[in-house]
């Protein structure tokens, strides 16, 4: 491994997807804030919906952002269930996810429609976390690097450059699985992820930080993050207990 680089953001994301009441949440962040440790990372927590502003208010001041799962392209309209950029700026997000793979898998989002929702982010001042990577069937069939190409490119059609944007890689067979891809695979493949953004953005590409997800914990996080490509982690399951996510974030330079 070279030694890591000083130009990107270090980043650790929450992902809760549909876990947490309101109570839960004011529980989690009375018991995050004392366990931070001073340091330079971007702490960012998405909740549901429905606890944006209640977070944003309790962490208001503090170094942790607030940001939406999900946002839909539009600015506002008939849609049913869904919940705009704006509406999740205004309810306290600073940033949002767009394409998770379980987005992708239950409610199939394909890169076009990933791409306006990036779009819609950051026309709503939101910066996007666009969410790519391959299926256990994917990579055994060599695929990964392909896909991971073919889908960054898509995800982020007619998006210009910009540093208001993060990617997380976050291969499918390791998401609430347990089972976490080697540091030096998830390396690799996030070092592909970079040159393909550098073939539609160039020298941009080297400032926008690539976060790895996939059962991230603990004992892991240190390794992940020693890897020069690897700028931070989305976590999912660890990120539920303030004792675990605060273990993660306080293993950040
Ligand atoms: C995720 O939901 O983005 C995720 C990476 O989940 P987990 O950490 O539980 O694998």
């Amino acid at each position: 491994m070279t030694k890591k680089n000083t130009v990107r953001q270090q980043v650790l994301a929450a992902n809760w997807k549909m876990y947490k009441t309101l109570g839960e949440a004011r529980d989690f962040a009375l018991k995050l804030l004392p366990l931070l440790k001073e340091n330079s990372a971007q702490v960012i927590i998405c909740p549901p919906a429905t606890l944006l502003n209640e977070l944003q208010k309790q962490f208001s001041g503090s170094v942790v952002a607030i940001g939406a799962q999900n946002i839909h392209w539009e600015d506002e309209g008939a849609y049913t269930g869904e919940i705009s950029a704006l509406q999740a700026a205004d309810a306290g997000a600073a940033y949002c996810l767009a394409g998770h793979s379980e987005r992708r898998r239950y409610f199939g989002e394909t890169g076009p429609v990933v791409a306006l929702k990036a779009a819609a982010a950051l026309k709503a001042g939101l910066i996007p976390v666009v969410c790519v990577g391959e299926s256990l069937q994917e990579r055994e069939n060599g695929l990964a690097l392909t896909l991971l190409h073919d889908d960054i490119q898509a995800s982020l059609k007619d998006i210009e450059p910009t540093t208001r944007l993060m990617i997380a890689y976050e291969p499918v067979w390791a998401i609430g699985t347990g089972r976490v891809a080697t540091p030096q695979d998830a390396e690799d493949a996030i070092a592909h992820i970079r040159a393909s953004l550098a073939e539609i953005w160039g020298n941009a590409a080297q400032k926008v930080s690539i976060l790895y997800g996939g059962s991230v914990k603990p004992d892991n996080i240190g390794a992940l993050l020693a890897c020069p490509n690897i700028d931070g982690a989305l976590v999912g399951g660890a990120s539920l207990s303030a004792a675990s996510f605060a273990a993660i974030v306080n293993a950040a330079g």
